[in-house]
């Protein structure tokens, strides 16, 4: 067997990259000291200095503390899409050593209610358009508090996007109830906050996923794992203080969290930032703001590409368009080089990783690849079942150790347990996901363990999705798998076997209208085949893998 040994990566360049024992907060400080003036946000032609972002943090952070009595280690929720607000909020959050729990917007009540019983949170921050969405929960659950952000408070008066804005989603100070507060009057107050004590071991977030198996989890990330990976970020990319960042991922998501929000901090550089993906806005403030680094999606460098006066704009300023969480088709980097000039660079890494662990060297990056680790990362592949470190060139599970790793699943031991494996007396996560390493140490994805669908970057776990369809009285089993899709990469797809009271009673699509009301657009079936057995084992498990198989050779024939 040949041995893998790429090690020379991590071990050449461990030197050069200790990660700091400073806390997320002091970055902000620092920067804060370094350049107070220096623009931190550009938002939609409204700017807010370093100086200014830090006032309102620690404004907020006092009213967390002192108003709403948040203590050390308390999860507060952040529901919000992109906007200053959201950064303020997750800084105030930290400041006030409680815990932020990031959460996509387009999550629904029923979801909501998952994760705030998960980590009993008594505190929640959002963004007006999803207050409706929260607000039921309120007393109902943990939950207690809720502060609204009025996202027009912080855009130039004559801009709307879309629905938000204020007139038609921003709820009124006359209706709301107790225990809710709107975000102009809680930073009115300025109320000093509590001496700061933040140490690096401190448990600063819990980006939820499922991980190999199961319901969400949150993973547990200190500031030292994500301290890790956001000054690995700035190096890997290059970034100092003259870089303009355009801040398009979501931020509840750990790439846009790590790479578009506190890494810039971090060297002080500016976000311009989009509340939604919009590629003619894209282009408008790469050329007007001369941004420099671009961190995205495939999806949104295909619909960047599609713009039919994209040639018409300077984009000049980019050195860097990196990206991950999914790979970018190999014709796809192509158009992007010759519009740009640029080689895309890939990376890889998961919500338990806090963004990367592996990424392309910008000079040498190969086409759907995953790039080769990242600082200070030891990454091998094993075989899944006999847990044996694999050769250059074969095929097995993607596992990692780095400071980047997490902690664990909150309160989740058994899971946390069976998420690592011991090689060479060091811990290393099992990804889930199947792999190879090429003789140059370069890493690339061929196939998944674990049940995860990968819609556009999206991640939808098939058993969250069955366990609501299980709430649908004609469904009597669902196994949803994910099916290729042309647009999305992959899709949801549900086979469903019904109560014998409902056959020839309920239609395909009436599920599937069902289903958009009861969770986030990204996860509900698109496809729904009734059937009236499905496979299973002798224990009666239903064979997921092999229903999927099926659908996979099916639209490859
Ligand atoms: P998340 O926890 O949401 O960040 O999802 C992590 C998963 O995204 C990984 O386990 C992979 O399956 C997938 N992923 C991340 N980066 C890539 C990439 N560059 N190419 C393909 N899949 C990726």
């Amino acid at each position: 067997m040949n041995t893998v040994h790429i090690k020379f990566w991590p071990k050449r360049l461990t030197k050069t990259l200790t990660t700091p024992k400073t806390t997320l907060y002091d970055n902000l400080v620092v920067t804060a000291r370094r350049y107070p003036d220096k623009t931190a946000v550009y938002y939609y032609g409204a700017q807010y200095s370093y100086q200014e972002i830090l006032q309102q943090v620690n404004n907020l952070a006092g009213y967390l503390q002192q108003k709403l009595d948040v203590q050390p280690g308390d999860r507060v929720i952040l529901y919000m899409q992109n906007s200053p607000q959201y950064l303020i909020a997750f800084y105030a959050i930290l400041r006030a050593r409680a815990i932020v729990v990031p959460i996509n917007p387009m999550n629904t009540t029923n979801e909501l209610s998952y994760y705030i019983k998960d980590c009993e949170v008594k505190t929640a921050i959002v963004g007006q358009e999803l207050f409706p969405q929260i607000e039921p929960l309120q007393g109902s659950t943990s939950l207690e508090h809720i502060i609204v952000a009025t996202y027009s408070d912080y855009l130039p008066e004559e801009l709307k996007i879309d629905n938000l804005s204020s007139e038609l989603t921003a709820p009124r100070k006359e209706n709301l109830k107790e225990h809710q507060f709107l975000w102009k009057d809680v930073l009115e107050e300025t109320i000093t906050p509590f001496p700061y004590g933040g140490k690096s071991d401190d448990v600063i977030v819990l980006p939820y996923t499922s991980g190999t198996t199961g319901l969400p989890k949150g993973c547990i990330h200190t500031n030292e794992t994500v301290q890790a990976n956001v000054v690995s970020a700035s190096y890997w990319l290059n970034t100092t203080s003259d870089a303009v960042h355009l801040t398009t991922l979501p931020l509840f998501h750990v790439t846009g969290m790590v790479h578009s929000m506190h890494a810039p901090i971090f060297t002080g550089s500016a976000m311009v930032i989009l509340t939604r993906w919009n590629r003619e806005h894209a282009v408008q403030f790469i050329q007007d703001y001369k941004c420099t680094h671009w961190i995205n999606i495939s999806t949104m460098v295909i619909d960047f590409l599609a713009n039919p006066k994209l040639r018409e704009y300077d984009l000049s300023s980019l050195s860097v368009i990196a990206g991950g969480g999914a790979p970018l088709p190999e014709a796809v980097g192509e158009k992007l080089f010759e519009a740009t000039g640029l080689k895309f660079v890939e990376g890889y890494g998961l919500s338990e990783t806090i963004s990367h662990t592996h990424f392309n060297p910008p000079d040498r990056p190969k086409l759907q690849c995953l790039g080769v680790p990242a600082f200070e990362v030891d990454a091998r592949i094993i075989d899944p079942v006999t847990l044996k470190e694999l050769g250059v060139g074969e095929v097995g599970e993607i596992v990692v150790n780095g400071p980047q790793v997490f902690k664990g699943y909150y309160n989740q031991p058994e899971e946390t347990e069976q998420a690592f494996v011991e090689l060479d007396g060091k811990k290393f996560f099992r990804t889930g996901d199947i792999g190879r390493v090429d003789e140059e140490g370069y890493f690339f994805i061929v196939d998944r363990v674990k049940r995860m669908i990968n819609a556009s970057g999206f991640k939808v776990w098939p058993t969250e999705v069955e366990s609501i369809l299980y709430k649908h009285p004609a469904i009597q089993q669902a196994c949803v798998v994910g099916v290729p899709d042309p647009k999305r990469g992959e899709t949801v797809k549900a086979f469903v076997i019904l109560n014998d009271d409902y056959v020839g009673k309920v239609t395909e699509e009436e599920i599937i209208e069902w289903s958009k009301g009861q969770m986030a657009a990204y996860k509900y079936p698109r496809i729904i085949e009734f059937r009236k057995t499905l496979p299973t084992t002798a224990s009666g498990k239903i064979l997921w893998r092999q229903l999927q198989e099926e659908e996979w050779k099916m639209k490859a024939k």
